[in-house]
């Protein structure tokens, strides 16, 4: 775990442990904006590959909806586009002036008025689909690759409707555990919180939020809104029911992307780079051969894994390994593999977890062997990545445990002025409450109350 209290120090420490891997380059001259690199892509890619997976099993159908969002559209939910249109990027044309469409901001503005032209009866519902997407935001506090950016990409959406508010609050909890799903291949511990209503989009039902670590905060990881009608009466999503009446859908959104693998890198690293989690890794062993014939090594080891999963280094002389083991572990790869000409004539290799651990393990058993330690890291990341989380929340009866806590867990009646004195007193963000009511008297008024988590968040 790499933790750092000077955010300017992580800040550094980040860009460079991003750029060492091949991640990102952010050197793209425009601001909130970088470059996916191929290896940092592939680790993407396959957190979505996963995504693409659970969805695909519960049912929800991927679309794509054009980056280009009409004023029109958007000027329909008056309340929120009177708040955001200031921060809207505009696209005009090289001679046009008038600011007819937008970067969209997030999927709301334009799928619901096509939701509205789609949605009729009951019959067509419910609607459940998803897309991956950039999204644009004009952000004006200071960016972070994959943490805070203006293009946040790839990022999932998923938006449904539903005749009652039961299935919404269904399609809620399916939400949740796809997104625990998620987290666990990426082998990141997290909180689950419901969001104060204040917090919230005016009329909708309720949100539940994700947190994870990241350095001594913690960030927000996903977001399953239940929207309630109050979308669906300002795009006017209806359908007539079987009692021939119009209604109003209930609609969720959930929606997370590039910040699961901000969570990878902050949550599992050192001071020599990057650890992947087997579960999402691309590359699942580097193997390091030495001065030896690479076609000879091939033939006589089974790794049993695919071969564009094992990255193949070549040293003509011992002097060159030093680089090589340096370039597997800034990368985070799993398992790393050498193989030297006394190993190939004893049959066997040494067999090294980036974790640190390492052992000659003959040829015969090479396969079951990496499988075991595959198996292995996956569980201690997510063991190390629990005991960090959850050894930093501390449950705090008086405001001076509070202040000292990384993340403290005490009593509030759900007043703003109770809050904002909790905030200003420990020096936290309010985080949200426990998922599952639990009570205890605010720490402030000492009426009844939840217990609420507050701490520092990006
Ligand atoms: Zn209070």
């Amino acid at each position: 775990m790499y933790k750092n209290p000077k955010e300017t120090e992580y800040a550094s420490w980040w860009n460079k442990t991003i750029s060492d891997a091949g991640l990102a380059d952010n050197r793209y001259q425009l601001k909130g904006f970088f470059v996916w690199m191929p290896y940092g892509f592939s680790i993407m890619k396959n957190i979505r590959n996963k995504w693409d997976y659970l969805f695909a099993l519960n049912g929800i159908q991927e679309m794509y909806f054009p980056l280009l969002v009409p004023v029109e559209y958007a000027s329909r939910n008056a309340s929120w586009w009177n708040s955001f249109k200031s921060q809207a990027f505009y696209a005009l044309g090289y001679e046009e002036t008038e600011k007819n469409a937008f970067l969209r901001p997030t999927g709301e503005p334009a799928m619901y008025p096509m939701f509205s032209t789609w949605i009729r009866s009951h019959r067509d519902l419910p609607l459940r689909i998803y897309e991956t997407v950039s999204s644009f935001r004009n952000e004006t506090k200071s960016t972070k690759t994959f943490v805070r950016d203006v293009e946040i990409g790839p990022w999932y959406e998923i938006h449904t409707c539903h005749a009652t508010r039961e299935e919404a609050e269904n399609e809620i909890k399916l939400a949740i555990k796809m997104n625990e799903e998620l987290f666990l291949d990426a082998a990141i511990a997290s909180i689950k919180v419901r969001k104060p209503p204040a917090d919230c989009f005016p009329g909708s039902v309720g949100a539940v939020e994700f947190y994870t670590t990241l350095n001594d905060k913690l960030i927000e990881n996903a977001s399953c809104n239940n929207l309630g009608q109050a979308y669906a009466k300002a795009f006017d999503i209806a359908f007539t029911d079987k009692d021939e009446q119009k209604k109003p859908v209930w609609q969720t959104c959930t929606g997370n992307g590039e910040r699961i693998l901000a969570a990878i890198i902050g949550n599992h690293s050192d001071d020599k780079g990057i650890v992947v989690p087997p579960k999402i890794a691309p590359l699942q062993a580097a193997l390091i051969i030495i001065n030896s014939p690479q076609e000879e090594v091939l033939d006589k080891i089974d790794l049993g894994i695919d071969k564009s999963k094992i990255l193949i280094l070549t040293a003509k002389a011992f002097s060159e390994i030093g680089e090589l083991r340096f370039k597997a572990e800034r990368m985070g790869i799993p398992a790393r593999i050498e193989i030297g000409p006394k190993e190939l004539l004893a049959s066997e290799a040494t067999l090294i977890s980036r974790a640190g651990n390492k052992k000659s393990v003959p040829f015969k058993n090479l396969k079951a062997e990496l499988a075991k330690l595959l198996e292995k890291l996956q569980n201690d990341l997510y063991d190390a990545s629990k005991k960090e989380l959850f050894g930093r929340i501390k449950e705090c009866d008086k405001i001076e445990e509070a202040e000292k806590a990384q993340v403290a867990l005490v009593g509030w009646c759900g007043k703003t002025e109770c809050s904002d004195w909790i905030k200003t007193k420990t020096k936290k963000d309010l985080i949200g409450m426990t998922l599952e009511i639990e009570k205890k008297k605010c720490i402030w008024c000492g009426e009844d109350g939840e217990k609420t988590y507050f701490s520092a968040a990006y």
